[in-house]
């Protein structure tokens, strides 16, 4: 699983941290930091903060899935 944050977009509001803790952290005023590759057993309090964040700054990246999928439809 791989976590993106469009930190222009993100105002700081911490739904995220508060939501999945493990994953995101704020720091300071609003400067956010996060695990761009967490661990899988976190993915329900991922999609819980990308639901949450106000200006969906929250990217989730399925392309694991994506690719698989990918794969089986190239192999005809
Ligand atoms: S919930 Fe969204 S806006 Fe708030 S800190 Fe997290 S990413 Fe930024």
């Amino acid at each position: 699983m791989r976590v993106v944050v469009d930190l222009n977009r993100c105002q700081g509001y911490a739904q995220c941290a508060f939501l999945a803790p493990d994953v995101f952290e704020i720091h300071g005023e609003e400067a956010l930091l996060y695990k761009p590759r967490p661990d899988e057993a976190w993915r329900d309090d991922v999609v819980r903060a990308v639901t949450a964040c106000p200006v969906q700054a929250i990217l989730l990246d399925r392309s694991d899935e994506a690719v698989t999928a990918g794969e089986a439809s190239d192999a005809r």
